[in-house]
């Protein structure tokens, strides 16, 4: 079959014909409907040898949609050609952070060398791909796979972290989203859909504001040296109630400390290698800064049922597998609005 992989340290991804895979015992075999494209896949491929923490090749892919193709021996309850999405951050299934439902926070993933697809396992942008077990997949029903497979990262992260946040999101609180791009532009129809805040975009680039504003942002502003002050203004001189930095970088996340109000939240949520002084005196008094990682599969279940609800539309460019080295290159220079979405076997 045909695969979109990270071959070697410092490449790009490259089609290339690989093994069709057979499923094992307690796995299921998905045909492809969809796979995104996101901006952790070219944080991977920016990672030198020592700090990459598994082998290459590596097939792409941690958002991932599909049809149920075939299930391993042992495997029950699932229908063949229902149509699914994957549940990414796989954990060992049975650690305390599992028993309470968040295996997005597993304790033994690392020492078990146990990795999500197209993070570390065969990702999903191929024509088949391997779930490792049933448990990481969710029913999409009748959701379109191509306009909802990056609610699987896309959606879930900045739903887990806008969720942790709500109680300080009520009627008259503000809300500032740091990057309007995939994670961003979903954050943003998340923040209106469940909490009462003005939501303020910040972005670089004019065209990611234009769409943090079709999609729901009150106000959108260049993330510039006057973004602070800005958010001043709007807030009376507060300060946001919460603060999500889809970016990561120094400077985003020294702007998003300096504009939390007192009692606020700063979550990072980009890997942009940024780090935020926490002390007293450093930021209005009892900020909360968190760095969380993706979500859990009773919230990506809870996603799914937003968009059904018609509150989430995924902005996404499509793109075949051939394509997607191409696609790749649109990411990396900043030019894909919302999310870039493989579509394997169309
Ligand atoms: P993306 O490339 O689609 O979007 C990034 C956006 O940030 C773009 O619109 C870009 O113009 C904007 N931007 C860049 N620099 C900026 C700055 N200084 N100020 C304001 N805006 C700026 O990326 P994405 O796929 O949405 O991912 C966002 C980040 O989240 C990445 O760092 C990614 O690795 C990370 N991520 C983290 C998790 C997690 O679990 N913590 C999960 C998924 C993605
Ligand atoms: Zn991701």
């Amino acid at each position: 079959m045909k695969a979109i992989q990270y071959r070697s340290v410092g490449g790009r991804p490259e089609v290339v014909q690989i093994d069709d895979p057979r499923v094992g015992p307690g796995q299921v075999l998905l045909k492809v409907t969809a796979s995104g494209m996101c901006h952790s896949d070219e944080f991977v491929m920016g990672l030198g040898k020592e700090q990459l923490p598994f082998a290459l090749p590596l097939t792409l892919g941690h958002e991932g949609a599909g049809t149920i193709e075939a299930l391993g021996e042992g495997v029950q309850g699932l229908t063949l050609g229902d149509s699914v999405v994957v549940y990414g951050p796989w954990g060992c299934g049975r650690c305390i952070k599992y028993a309470q439902g968040k295996e997005n926070y597993c304790i033994r993933a690392k020492a078990e060398g146990i990795h999500p697809p197209g993070l570390g396992a065969p990702g999903a942008m191929a024509e088949y791909m391997i779930v490792n077990d049933p448990r990481h997949l969710v029913p999409l029903g009748d959701l379109d796979p191509v306009k909802n497979v990056s609610l699987t990262d896309a959606g879930l992260t900045p739903y887990s972290a806008i969720k942790a946040s709500l109680p300080k999101l009520g009627a008259g609180s503000t809300a500032v989203v740091i990057g309007a791009g995939g994670l961003g532009h979903v954050g943003i129809q998340i923040l209106r859909a469940l909490s009462g805040a003005t939501v303020i975009a910040l972005d670089l680039n004019d065209e990611k504001l234009e769409l943090a504003r079709k999609v729901g942002a009150h106000q959108a502003l260049p993330s510039d040296g006057n973004a602070s002050a800005g958010i001043r203004d709007i807030t009376n001189g507060l300060g946001a109630d919460a603060v999500f930095d889809f970016v990561g970088a120094q400077p985003t996340v020294e702007l998003a400390g300096s504009i939390a109000a007192a009692e606020g939240d700063v979550t990072i949520v980009g890997i942009g290698g940024g780090a935020l002084p926490v002390g007293y005196g450093t930021m209005a008094n009892n900020v909360t800064v968190r760095a969380p990682y993706w979500g859990s599969r009773s919230e990506l279940i809870e996603v799914l049922d937003l968009a059904r609800s018609g509150a989430i539309d995924v902005e996404v460019e499509t793109y075949g597998l051939d394509e997607g080295p191409e696609a790749y290159a649109r990411l990396h220079a900043g030019k894909i609005s919302g999310r870039g979405v493989i579509v394997p076997n169309s």
